[in-house]
């Protein structure tokens, strides 16, 4: 009837309402953050398994909002759109650069930082600056810092992408393509980007046991990232039975639960410097 009809309609724009709301408090929320610099770093390794020890170590930002974490896979999406990843990208170097200056001190093998860069960063124009500037500030080697980079529709304007990456490049920072294999163009990022390290997306390892296609598909991954001379690290290993399984695939490199989860800076330094041999 046109009664309940009408029903439905306040139902839906009220729940429209709502959201709308929501969205709004955690944007004003997100600018307030941004002043405030809320933003904690959580670290995980990246283990190789041949060489029986942490080889890197990915930085990883984390947002407490009034007591509840929220994912970055929902506010870094939402800095972007709002023009702050900028700023919370700095704030991010800076601390992950604090940290591996710490941490080298106390590591009897030196490791790689990687830290994850939102496309937009890399094409602001005083990015490379920033990073020298920061890299200074912390006196640390670029030759220890990587930057992890998805594939995304903005980054289709390539040869800007790729001028801050060979800037970068010449001055010692490598770059990691992240997520490979769940884009739609990620063979043209390999092949038309300067890349060191490749990461196999966590979707793979976690469809392992009930797609027998999914192990072709790893190998060959792998195969093809050492002919091109790339470096490999599955990430998203959760559990004995998918490492065991990816050694099997000819995999060396690793990060996931399993190893081990995010650590704040505390931990890493108290727990784990210098001290994890598998
Ligand atoms: P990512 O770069 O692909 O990072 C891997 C995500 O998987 C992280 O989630 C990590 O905590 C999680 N993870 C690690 N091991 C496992 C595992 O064994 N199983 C499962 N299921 N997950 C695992 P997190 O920290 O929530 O970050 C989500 C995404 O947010 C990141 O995905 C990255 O795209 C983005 N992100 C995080 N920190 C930053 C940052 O500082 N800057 C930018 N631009 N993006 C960031
Ligand atoms: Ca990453
Ligand atoms: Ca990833
Ligand atoms: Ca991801």
């Amino acid at each position: 009837s046109a009664e309940s009809g009408h029903q439905l309609f306040e139902f839906y724009s009220e729940e429209m309402y709502r959201n709308m709301r929501r969205l709004a408090e955690l944007e004003c929320d997100l600018f307030k953050a941004v002043e405030n610099k809320e933003w904690e770093v959580y670290y995980q390794p990246k283990v190789s398994v041949d060489e029986h020890r942490i080889v890197g170590v990915e930085a990883l930002i984390r947002w407490n909002r009034n007591g509840e974490a929220v994912s970055p896979d929902l506010f870094i999406p939402l800095a972007e759109k709002l023009g702050l990843i900028g700023h919370i990208g700095q704030a991010v170097m800076d601390k992950a650069f604090g940290f591996l200056r710490l941490s080298s001190m106390k590591d009897r093998v030196p490791i790689v930082l990687s830290v994850n860069l939102s496309p937009y960063q890399l094409m602001e124009p005083d990015f490379t600056q920033s990073v020298i500037r920061l890299t200074e500030k912390h006196g640390v080697n670029p030759r220890r810092i990587m930057f992890e980079i998805t594939e995304s529709a903005y980054m289709h304007h390539f040869d800007k992408a790729q001028n801050a990456i060979r800037q970068l490049k010449e001055l010692g920072y490598t770059f990691s393509l992240d997520d490979f294999g769940v884009g739609y163009s990620s063979f043209q990022y390999l092949s038309r980007l300067d890349f060191t390290e490749l990461k196999l997306d966590k979707s793979f390892v976690q469809s392992l046991a009930h797609n027998r296609k999914n192990r072709v598909i790893i190998r060959s991954i792998i195969g093809l990232a050492k002919q091109l001379g790339i470096a490999i690290v599955v990430e998203g290993v959760e559990t004995k039975e998918q490492w065991k399984t990816l050694k099997t695939l000819n995999c060396h490199s690793y990060q996931g639960y399993y190893f081990s989860k995010p650590l704040s800076a505390e931990e890493w330094i108290n727990l784990l410097a210098g001290k994890f041999i598998l």
